[in-house]
């Protein structure tokens, strides 16, 4: 039976580094709300237009466009282990995968809940470079491009997210606070904490051992 995993967790806290090494080593699908957004809104579609001006302020998308995206995407989606990467941000997002889920006769098997400080997402946040040709993620301390600025992978010169500048971090973590970590309790006993401050081997490591 395919697995079903929300990854949840404060922005910056390695969710899409731990959904790419799983999609490499374990066949899973990696659904990340925040990267179907950025193409959205890299190739201007209404909901690109609509979204942009939040995402620029580090605000919540609204639910209900969330919400159509994401059932859109789950529309035609095979029978393999799927990673909610960054989804869902409020209990209405929450209820929202628990009936499309149900609907697709799919239940979660767990929720990764990836604990860290605010100090270390600051940090994490504001040394991020993502590579804009194919999506690589870097960080100028923890995991630079070996070759000055450029990606290992396809040679494009890496950039600063938009919403990696420190205004906007700060924002982002208030809204996880007020708005995402009560999703800790509506999950309850689904939830298995992570130590996701540890090298991300051993992130890597806890998060195998739970699925
Ligand atoms: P999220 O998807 O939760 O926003 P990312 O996976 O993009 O977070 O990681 C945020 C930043 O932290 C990136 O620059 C990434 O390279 C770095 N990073 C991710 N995991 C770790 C880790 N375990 N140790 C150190 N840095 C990490
Ligand atoms: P992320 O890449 O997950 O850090 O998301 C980047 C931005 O996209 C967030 O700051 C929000 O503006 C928006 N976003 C991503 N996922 C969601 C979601 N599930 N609900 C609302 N907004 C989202």
């Amino acid at each position: 039976m395919a697995k079903t995993v929300v990854f949840l967790g404060p922005p910056g806290a390695g969710k899409g580094t731990q959904s790419s090494l799983l999609t490499e080593r374990m066949s899973f699908i990696q659904l990340s709300t925040g990267d179907m957004l950025r193409d959205a809104v890299r190739n201007q579609t209404p909901l690109g237009i609509k979204a942009k001006s939040y995402m620029d302020q580090g605000k919540l998308v609204p639910d209900e466009l969330i919400i159509e995206l994401i059932e859109e995407k789950l529309e035609s989606l095979p029978d393999r282990n799927i990673i909610f990467d960054g989804f869902p941000r409020t209990i209405k997002q929450a209820e929202a995968l628990d009936s499309l889920l149900e609907r697709k006769g799919r239940a979660l098997d767990a929720v990764i809940l990836f604990k860290i400080d605010d100090e270390e997402v600051i940090r994490r946040l504001s040394g991020r470079r993502v590579c804009p040709g194919c999506g690589a993620v870097y960080h100028v301390v923890y995991n630079p491009p070996k070759v000055d600025e450029t990606c290992d992978r396809c040679a494009t010169k890496v950039a600063q997210r938009d919403d990696d500048k420190e205004e906007v971090i700060r924002n982002r973590i208030e809204v996880y606070h007020s708005q995402t970590w009560p999703l800790v309790d509506y999950y309850g006993h689904k939830v298995v904490v992570v130590d996701a401050s540890l090298d991300k081997e051993s992130v890597y490591n806890k998060i195998s051992s739970v699925l």
